[in-house]
Order: structure tokens, then C-alpha cells, then sequence
């Protein structure tokens, strides 16, 4: 299978040499029949743990019945859904756009916010990731340099910083861009108290504040959202990864006072009934088992577990179950240790190590992953 890969599939990924074939809560089989303790979750998005009973049989259940519905009719699972997703959103975000992927729905938030404002100035962060396509790339602070010329009237800002923030802002700005944590820049979780400073600025410059919310989403970081861990309420929100159990899935949630952009923005599978179907199985898993809190509680119950004395660590930084251990030198080849270790980890950067594990995680497999980790870094120095 690796050859197979190797021989057709386009070399866009840093590979690592293992064949996943199976999975259940927050366990992964290779083809060999080894066991991993996943802390990935296919980047952020297993929460409900792979292969969920109740996705799995929501989305066989929906297959049987329908699998495609565009946008252009109605359909009885994505109105539920819609509904759904808007009683566990911040109470201002009251309509919802649906679509396939955390890209899509910053390529989404970044139009609307064009279209709403007239202007077509965005603000976002050093360090931010937002996606690849040419807009979101646009809003993204690494992997843009081959891909220049890409659209003008981004401009980047220390995250962190509302002075520079301030700065930057002027009278064509439709937007300011940012995560409540920034996650492909290395588990850097934003200040509160700057969170409420940017919305005091976005409502007396009359700019929109967007927030990323693919990686902090469906009770990642102790509450279903980021923002509401933060206390504040953006303009327009993105979410993605894990909002439907692992199906492919994004949306876009919106004030009742930005453009719909009607009958000029729209995707062919975005809001598929199968989709839709999967993303109910999944928030009403997470409610049911309070899987917000359980992120809190795990995540403080690691940090308690990992040595943050050792002295390969320079920082840990945490938000719920998000976790970035920041070390004194590269991560890989502690990844990769752990790999053989059967704990799968994440760069976030080049010398943290994050751990994204599904929500369901057990005590026993958070010891298992803190030992193995204080054991590595141990051996390391
Ligand atoms: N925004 C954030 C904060 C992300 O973490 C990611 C993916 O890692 C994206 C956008 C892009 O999402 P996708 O890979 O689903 O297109």
C-alpha cells in the first residue's frame, strides 16, 4: 500500500511510514495489527472518537434514504442540522452556510465579509493558518511565498498585540481574521482580555471580526466554541474538522446583519443530506456526553501528568484538550519517537509537539501518552 501511494499519489504530504486501516474511540490499527494511541485525530477532527457507533449508523441511515441534495431545494437534515448548529452557536450568529471544509468556509467568511462591508481590506495574525485556497491562503501567514501573486489588501500583525492591531486597521478594512488559539502556528492560545480588546475595536471602527474556529470548534478547548470560552462573540464564524464526526464537512455562521451574498456564492455538495445527517450524530454525541467539560478535564488532567520541569521543554500551552509542547529543539524526531512508541503526535511549527487526541480519550490512555512523552524527553537530554 505505501508503494502504491508512493507510485501514484501526488507528494504533497510529509509522510509518515505506517498504513492506518481501522479505528475505534482513540485507537488506531495499522495493517500489521499494531495499536496507536492516537493524539492527531486526523488533525483535530475525531473528537467523537473514530468510527462513532452514532455517526456510523446516521450517516448508513441517511445513505439509504438520500445522499444528495443541492442547495437550490430544501431538505428536512440540513434544516435540522442548521437549527441545531445555531442553538449551540454564540446567540448572535443566527444563520448558517454550509460547506465541505475549514478552506471553504474561511474562503466563504472572507467574501461575505466583502460583500457586507463594501471593502475589501483583512487584518490577520502572524502565525495564523487559514487554509490553502487563494483567498484563504491569502489570510494565511506561511506557505504563501511559491503562490504569489496572491489577493491584495491582507495585511499580517503580531498576535497578541492590539496596538499593532490598531495599527493596521484603517478605513478599507473589512475585517479583522484570527483563531482563539493558533493551532498550525503552535498551540498559541489568544489572551482574553486582547480577544475582548479586538471586539471593543471591530464595533468602534465599524469592522467585522471573523474567528477561525476549524481547529477550537465542537468542544475542543471546554465549551463548544472558542469564543464562548473567551467571552466574546465574533461577527462571522468558520468551523470545520470535527463538526461532523470525521465526514467532510465546513460552515459558516453569521450575524443577522451580514450579506448572504444571494445567488452569488454557492457549492454543489455543500449542506448534503449525508453530511447534515453525520453532523447531528455528532453535536448531539458531544452534548449527551458533555464532551466540552471532558476536553477541560482531560486536558488539565495531561497537563498535570506531563514533566513540565524537564528541561527539553521551553513551554506547554493549553487550551482544553489542545496541547503544544513547546521544546528547546526540533519536534520530529520526537514525533516520530513516539510513533515507534505507538502514540501518534503533531508538529505545530518546528519545535512543538501537539496533541489533539479524540475527546473520548481514556484516563489510562492519557497516562500512557504523559509517561511515554516524560520518558522520551528524559532520554532526549
Ligand atoms: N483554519 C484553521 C484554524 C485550521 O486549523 C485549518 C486546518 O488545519 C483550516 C482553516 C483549513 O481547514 P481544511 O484543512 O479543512 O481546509
Amino acid at each position: 500500500m505505501i508503494e502504491k501511494e508512493q507510485k501514484y499519489g501526488f507528494e504533497v504530504y510529509p509522510k509518515r511510514d505506517i498504513v492506518i486501516t481501522r479505528g475505534e474511540g482513540a485507537t488506531l490499527w495499522d495493517d500489521k495489527g499494531n495499536e496507536y494511541i492516537d493524539c492527531a485525530a486526523g488533525i483535530g477532527v475525531a473528537s467523537v472518537g473514530h468510527a462513532n457507533p452514532a455517526v456510523a449508523k446516521a450517516v448508513a441511515d441517511q445513505a439509504q434514504r438520500l445522499i444528495t441534495c443541492p442547495g437550490i431545494f430544501y431538505n428536512d437534515t440540513r434544516a435540522l442540522l442548521m437549527e441545531k448548529l445555531v442553538s449551540i452557536a454564540p446567540p448572535s450568529l443566527t444563520r448558517v452556510f454550509l460547506c465541505n471544509s475549514g478552506t471553504e468556509a474561511v474562503e466563504g467568511a472572507l467574501k461575505f465579509a466583502r460583500i457586507s462591508t463594501g471593502k475589501n481590506g483583512f487584518v490577520s495574525a502572524m502565525r495564523g493558518f487559514h487554509g490553502r485556497s487563494m483567498g484563504a491562503l491569502s489570510a494565511t501567514f506561511k506557505y504563501r511565498q511559491e503562490f504569489e501573486p496572491l489577493i491584495p489588501g491582507h495585511t499580517f500583525v503580531p498576535f497578541n498585540n492590539i496596538d499593532k492591531l490598531t495599527t493596521a486597521v484603517d478605513e478599507n478594512t473589512a475585517a479583522i481574521l484570527l483563531e482563539v488559539v493558533q493551532g498550525e502556528g503552535g498551540v498559541r492560545p489568544a489572551d482574553r482580555e486582547y480577544l475582548q480588546q479586538v471586539r471593543a475595536l471591530c464595533d468602534e471602527k465599524g469592522v467585522l471580526l471573523i474567528l477561525d474556529e476549524i481547529q477550537t470548534g465542537f468542544a475542543r478547548t471546554g465549551n463548544m466554541f472558542g469564543c464562548q470560552t473567551m467571552g466574546i462573540e465574533p461577527d462571522i464564524m468558520t468551523a470545520a474538522k470535527a463538526m461532523a464526526g470525521g465526514f467532510p464537512m465546513g460552515a459558516v455562521l453569521c450575524r443577522e446583519s451580514i450579506s448572504s451574498a444571494a445567488g452569488k456564492h454557492g457549492s454543489t455538495f455543500g449542506g448534503n443530506p449525508l453530511a447534515c445527517a453525520a453532523a447531528i450524530a455528532t453535536i448531539d454525541f458531544m452534548l449527551e456526553n458533555d464532551l466540552s467539560t471532558q476536553a477541560k478535564t482531560k486536558g488539565d488532567y495531561l497537563m498535570n501528568k506531563l514533566d513540565q520541569t524537564s528541561p527539553a521543554i521551553r513551554e506547554i500551552r493549553q487550551l482544553g484538550l489542545m496541547i503544544g509542547i513547546e521544546l528547546k529543539s526540533k519536534s520530529r524526531p520526537v514525533i516520530e519517537k513516539l510513533m515507534e512508541n505507538h502514540i501518534l503526535a503533531l508538529p505545530a511549527g518546528p519545535t512543538v509537539v501537539r496533541l489533539l487526541p479524540p475527546l473520548v480519550i481514556s484516563e489510562a490512555e492519557l497516562d500512557q501518552v504523559a509517561t511515554t512523552i516524560n520518558r522520551l524527553l528524559t532520554e532526549e537530554q
